[in-house]
């Protein structure tokens, strides 16, 4: 398994990586999202939002733990932050087996229901207005994907 990174200096420009991202992506497809708070997950998920024709603004499902938005492919936004500690099950799979795209923020609060396939990201802050993106794809639909975009 590779690990492709990526800098981005400014929030347009994750914006706009995501939105290359989005392009190669199919329903089902699921992404992680790692970081600290502030990191830049949410504003990741904006790029895959407009991406995905989306206008609506999207904003950060903290207190609701999924949003769903319509797009050319549907957007399922989650935030599963509020589930650290607990091993509840709040139908994931419809979600990972459904026609939208998911986009989990604090995934690894939910290790245990996340598909085999995903794309993992973490961003990591570097100063104000830098952050270090990086991609692991798992199974080769994402390694491909990936690979078009910052190989
Ligand atoms: P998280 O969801 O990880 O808590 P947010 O996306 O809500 O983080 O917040 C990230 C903040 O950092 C935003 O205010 C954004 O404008 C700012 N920012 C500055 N530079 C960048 C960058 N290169 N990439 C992403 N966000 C950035
Ligand atoms: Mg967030």
């Amino acid at each position: 398994m590779s690990t492709y990174k990526v800098e981005t200096n400014t929030a347009d420009e994750t914006i706009a990586l995501a939105e290359r991202l989005v392009s190669l992506l199919q329903p089902g497809d699921v992404l992680t999202l790692e970081g600290d708070l502030g990191a830049g997950k949410t504003t990741f998920t904006k790029g895959i939002a407009t991406g995905l024709g989306i206008k609506r603004t999207l904003s950060s499902p903290t207190f609701t733990i999924i949003k769903e938005y319509e797009g050319t492919i549907p957007l399922y936004h989650m935030d599963v932050y509020r589930l650290e500690n607990s091993d509840e099950d709040i139908g994931f799979d419809e979600y990972f087996n459904g026609n939208g795209i998911t986009v989990v923020e604090w995934a690894q609060f939910i290790e245990d229901y996340l598909p085999e396939e995903r794309l993992d990201i973490t961003i990591k802050y570097l100063d104000e207005q830098s952050r270090g993106i990086e991609f692991n794809p798992i199974g080769a639909h994402f390694e491909k994907v990936v690979k078009a975009v910052v190989g």
